[in-house]
């Protein structure tokens, strides 16, 4: 080991290993399993990449990275936090038909996530595989812990789509103001949980292998600064990497290399619509914090395949984006753009994912190179009918609403995934003794509403099923 290797930090275990948990991640599924075990007293290690905020170069602001994806998808709305993904492409290494956002950040994604939340119901708990009472359970503690809010105040265009929403009773679908967490970000719990002293956070470490040892776990990393190499110990460990790269460490460790598994996104409509409404009217300051109205079926027979719409107001730093669907020279289109842009609603519609032939995730190992995670999302043809019907009632209901679509858009860059390993009812995952899985890669379908408060129960919930192993 190195000298100055921050693996030899040790909080000394009763039986002699080096922690009694390492949780690998510190996004919402590694933060809010973790909770649990550090307030019980649990020696815990949270192993991360870590990238922070802080530390961001000049060289990151030109936003290399984005260039990189495959499609040529500039992610123009996390440019500013680019450290957030920075190093992703280098590091964690995918081929894919669509746009994957990862994260190796200190707090994951939840660095620019919007902090849209809301309950999964019975039957969407029941097609993931998570026990509904135990969720609902922790659906109250965490919207505590979390200062989960159901008032944040409305823009105009929400207030003026709620009223017209009430008087035209719809009978198949509600709107609704989601409740919010703003601003939420995991970095900021971790810096509470470091206040505990059986608590350590080890930053720039890329996880790459776990061994399950007799009464141990041994996770391989090396630095993402100096590409050292270095083995922790643990009595348990828990995965909290984000779906895809929990998946990735475990088909590595069990060198299942070109095997298929399930990788689960929404597809997903963005229409911008004119709110005809709100013509003339003048819309409210630059405040950041509003809270959104969403659309969903009233429909309580549909088991778990609901669409989920959200409804926001179109950010003007999209205007540059935007006029890539404009069929006019940039400089008409620019103008007319901008003063359209106050009255314009992005309506965001997304669609449950199931598993499927089409849809899979497989590591490939390529000589001298590091293994790269061969994604391919495509929605079948029976999932391509439905959703379009779908979408034809729903442009129906955006009409009552006043809101003229403006063109769809398919959009299939992704931060909302899950599926791929398969674990047991308490999260352990599949033929393991120490080996636990804390965000959405156990999960068999990916509802369409917003998945972050429910990987954030779960994660506790499978934090406080590794604590019951000590008691
Ligand atoms: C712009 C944007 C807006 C969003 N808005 C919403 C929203 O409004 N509502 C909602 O519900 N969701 C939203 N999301 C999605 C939400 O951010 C994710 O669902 C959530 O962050 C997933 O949490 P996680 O802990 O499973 O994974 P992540 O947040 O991805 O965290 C993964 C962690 O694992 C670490 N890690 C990964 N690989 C390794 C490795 N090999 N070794 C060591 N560490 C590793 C990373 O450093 C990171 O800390 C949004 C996402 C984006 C990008």
């Amino acid at each position: 080991m190195n000298a100055h290797d921050p693996y030899e930090i040790s909080l000394r275990t009763d039986n002699g290993n080096q922690f009694d948990i390492v949780v690998v991640g510190s996004g919402p599924s590694g933060v809010h399993a973790a909770y649990p075990l550090i307030k019980a007293g649990l020696n815990v290690a949270m192993i991360d990449g870590g990238l922070d905020s802080q530390r961001q170069s000049k060289e990151l602001q030109e936003f290399p990275d984005a260039k990189l994806t495959k499609s040529g998808h500039y992610y123009g709305f996390v440019k500013e936090s680019s450290y957030v993904f920075n190093k992703t492409f280098e590091l964690l290494p995918i081929k894919s038909n669509i746009d994957i956002i990862q994260s190796l950040a200190m707090g994951g994604l939840s660095e620019v996530w919007h902090g849209i939340c809301d309950f999964f119901s019975e039957n969407e708990l029941l097609a993931i595989g998570l026990p509904p009472d135990e969720i609902k359970r922790e659906y109250k503690e965490i919207s505590k812990l979390i200062k989960l809010n159901f008032r944040t105040p409305l823009d105009l265009h929400s207030r003026l789509l709620l009223a017209k929403a009430k008087r035209n009773i719809q009978r198949e679908n509600s709107i609704y103001q989601a409740p919010l967490v703003f601003p939420y970000r995991t970095s900021s719990f971790i810096e509470k949980l470091k206040q505990f002293k059986n608590f350590v956070y080890i930053p720039n470490q890329s996880v790459y292998r776990v061994k399950e040892k007799k009464d141990h776990v041994e996770i391989q990393s090396f630095s993402i600064d100096k590409k050292d190499e270095s083995i922790a110990r643990a009595s348990f460990l828990i995965l909290a990497a984000g779906s895809i790269n929990t998946t990735r460490i475990l088909l590595r460790s069990r060198k299942l290399y070109n095997f298929k598994t399930s990788f689960l996104t929404k597809a997903n409509y963005v229409v911008p619509c004119l709110h005809l409404s709100s013509l003339g009217k003048k819309n409210d300051s630059k405040k950041s914090r509003y809270g959104q109205i969403v659309i969903s079926t009233k429909e309580t027979d549909r088991g778990a395949d609901s669409f989920f719409i959200q409804l926001y107001r179109f950010n003007p730093l999209f205007l540059h984006k935007a006029l890539q669907y404009v069929v006019l020279p940039k400089i008409i289109a620019f103008p007319l753009l901008s003063a359209l842009a106050p009255y314009v609603v992005i309506v965001d519609v997304r669609f449950p994912a199931f598993e499927s032939d089409m849809t899979f995730c497989k590591l490939k190992k390529e000589k001298g190179k590091r293994d790269t995670l061969e994604i391919f999302f495509k929605e079948t043809s029976e999932e391509l009918l439905r959703h379009r019907m779908e979408y034809d009632k729903i442009t129906r209901q955006l009409w009552s609403l006043g809101l003229v679509p403006l063109r769809t858009i398919i959009g299939y860059t992704t931060s909302h995934y899950a599926g791929g390993v398969s674990v047991d009812k308490n999260g352990k995952f599949y033929n393991s003794r120490r080996i636990y899985v804390a965000d959405s890669s156990s999960w068999k379908i990916l509802p369409a509403k917003p998945p972050t408060l429910t990987i954030m129960a779960n994660a506790s919930r499978v934090g406080k099923n590794v604590l019951k192993i000590f008691k």
